[in-house]
């Protein structure tokens, strides 16, 4: 049987957490939650700083190594937001794209990246590695298709003229920030732990 190196990932999100499996597969890495009891205080302003403080909390909670994502939105004509406030930006995710479409309305610089920062410590909380991922689109005038999650109804993604909410989870993984910079982790993990 394959000896893989396993590795908390700072999520409470299970979903998350398979996504994450299955862009790694084959690695030789397997994520798992991190124990109960995990509830980071994420009060940093950047993703930097935010996906280290629940890194930090995962791995003085298991004692093991850890990595933790952070992620969001930014939209260039709003001057980067929602950034770091993309899962608060309002009170659910339709009321979310209906405040996102609402602030561009009459914009044509409707450019927008959604980026991911992870962080990777060991079992003392102590930074290994930090990767940022981005994907770069367009914010739609209205809202297509049911797949994924958060902004993907109205995120075009460069190249390929479809929301991400269209696209397959496959081709989803593919283009992905989170998937850009989990294959930077892998190939730190891979030629420095492993
Ligand atoms: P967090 O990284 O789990 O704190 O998520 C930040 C927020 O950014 C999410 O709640 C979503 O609103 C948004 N977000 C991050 N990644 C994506 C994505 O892949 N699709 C759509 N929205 C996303």
């Amino acid at each position: 049987m394959e000896n893989k190196i396993k590795i908390v990932f700072a999520t409470g999100n299970a979903h998350k957490l398979q996504e994450i499996n299955e862009i790694s597969k084959g690695s030789g890495i397997e994520f798992v939650l991190p124990p109960e009891g995990f509830n980071p205080v994420e009060n940093g302003s950047t993703f930097e700083q935010n996906s280290y403080v629940k890194a930090k909390e995962a791995a003085l909670l298991s004692h093991n190594i850890s990595l933790a994502d952070d992620s969001g939105l930014c939209v260039e004509a709003l001057n980067g937001e929602p950034g770091i406030h993309s899962a608060r930006y309002s009170d659910t995710p339709q009321h979310r794209i209906d405040k996102l479409l609402t602030n561009l309305t009459r914009q044509s610089n409707r450019k927008a990246q959604f980026v991911c920062v992870m962080t990777l410590v060991d079992q003392n909380g102590n930074i290994l590695t930090q990767e940022k991922g981005t994907c770069n689109g367009e914010i739609a005038k209205c809202q297509s298709g049911t797949n994924g999650f958060g902004y993907d109804p109205v995120f075009v993604v460069d190249g390929y003229g479809i929301t991400m909410a269209d696209m397959s989870e496959e081709l989803k993984n593919k283009v992905s920030h989170r998937n850009n910079a989990l294959q930077k982790i892998i190939a730190f993990i891979k030629s420095n732990l492993i």
